[in-house]
């Protein structure tokens, strides 16, 4: 079979490692003889995985002592709920960016909990830029935003300095440019677009953030059970975890810093294309274009399905823009080649000179 390039927005590409483990320890999990998904998630060599996988999410990020690190469950979309149930007293008032949908629906989520003041918005201009005028109160109890909106295709490179808790949806972009993570209280991840299979959520909770919330919290929905029973509260996301684990250790293999050279290389290669090319053009604020998920348009719509019809034809897979934006979407996550996005340059210029040959 010859290679797919898979720019599916999520889940997503994996690095081969990743994948070429998962195959093993599906027929013998660390020479157990059993399976990986048929063994005690309590097992001393499912133990040794999770915990890895925890200890490489500190290192990559350079997180001291003074950070917990969990794999749940329920998605980043169980995050939109679980932050405020967590942090924001019912007569409090958390802060959000609005940037996207998700960021929108981890506002209507949050106003189940509490008060929320929306600091800053780009919904007048379809979330097609990142805000950056606002002032964030010192009173509220957390602030929250997105740093890549996956949806859209913009991609917060700056952070502001916040004078409260700072809590960052992070599920498309993190381990994808080095970052200080430090100025964080709470990071979370789906880790279907950028660090795993779908079916756990990297959760990094700052020690001293909880315990400030008066309500009764169900037990699965506390931060603190889950922190205190080592992410084995219940039974864990066992084979979406090894997953995860075996990719950040390629992420390690890397480097942050690296990896972000290659994610410029990847995008700037796409960009520049859109930008030549008389038939696309790109969606998004040229300062604020994400180097994850790349929006384009073609300005003729009518030749929307011939385009996506050659990309079939070239191998080219998840092209399709979200169903509520249309248009198209490269997907570009850390494990996706250069190769990949060279070969859809060169279909983008087959197709122009196809169109410009008919005229
Ligand atoms: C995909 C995505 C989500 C939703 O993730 P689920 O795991 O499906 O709940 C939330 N936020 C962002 C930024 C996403 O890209």
């Amino acid at each position: 079979m010859s290679k797919i390039h898979n720019f599916s927005a999520g889940p997503a590409i994996l690095p081969q490692s990743a994948i070429d483990a998962s195959i093993e320890a599906l027929k013998n999990f660390s020479n157990t003889g059993l399976s990986l998904i048929e063994i005690s998630h309590r097992s001393k060599e499912y133990e040794a995985v999770l915990r890895e996988a925890c200890e490489l999410v500190k290192e990559i990020l350079n997180l001291g002592n003074d950070y917990d690190v969990v794999f749940l469950q329920g998605g980043a979309s169980l995050q939109f709920d679980m932050v405020p149930m967590n942090l924001l007293n019912e007569n409090g008032t958390a802060c959000y960016i609005n940037s996207g949908v998700w960021a929108s629906k981890a506002i209507k989520e949050a106003k189940y909990f509490g008060n929320v003041n929306v600091v800053a918005s780009s919904e007048d201009k379809n979330f097609s830029y990142i805000p950056k005028d606002y002032t964030i109160p010192a009173d509220a109890n957390y602030f929250h935003c997105t740093s890549n909106n996956t949806i859209y295709g913009t991609e917060m490179f700056e952070f502001p300095h916040s004078p409260i808790p700072m809590i960052c949806d992070m599920s498309s972009d993190i381990f994808s440019r080095p970052f200080d993570a430090g100025k964080f209280s709470l990071i979370y991840a789906g880790a279907q677009k950028n660090m795993g299979p779908a079916g756990t959520t990297l959760v990094i909770i700052k020690k001293g953030l909880l315990g400030k919330v008066t309500r009764k919290i169900p037990s699965m929905l506390e931060y603190k059970n889950h922190i205190e029973g080592e992410s084995m509260y219940n039974t864990p996301s066992v084979f979406a975890i090894f997953v995860c684990m075996h990719t950040l250790r390629w992420i390690k293999s890397i480097g942050l810093e690296a990896m972000e050279a290659r994610n410029i290389e990847k995008s700037n290669l796409l960009y520049s294309e859109i930008d030549r090319n008389s038939i696309f053009e790109g969606t998004v604020a040229i300062e604020d274009r994400s180097r994850m998920n790349v929006n384009f348009v073609l300005k003729n719509k009518e030749f929307e399905d011939d385009f996506l019809k050659l990309c079939k034809q070239r191998n080219l897979n998840g092209l399709k823009g979200h169903r509520l934006v249309g248009g198209l979407r490269a997907s570009l996550y850390n494990a996706l080649e250069i190769e990949s996005v060279q070969a859809l340059v060169e279909t983008m210029q087959e197709f122009e000179n196809e169109k410009n040959k008919s005229n």
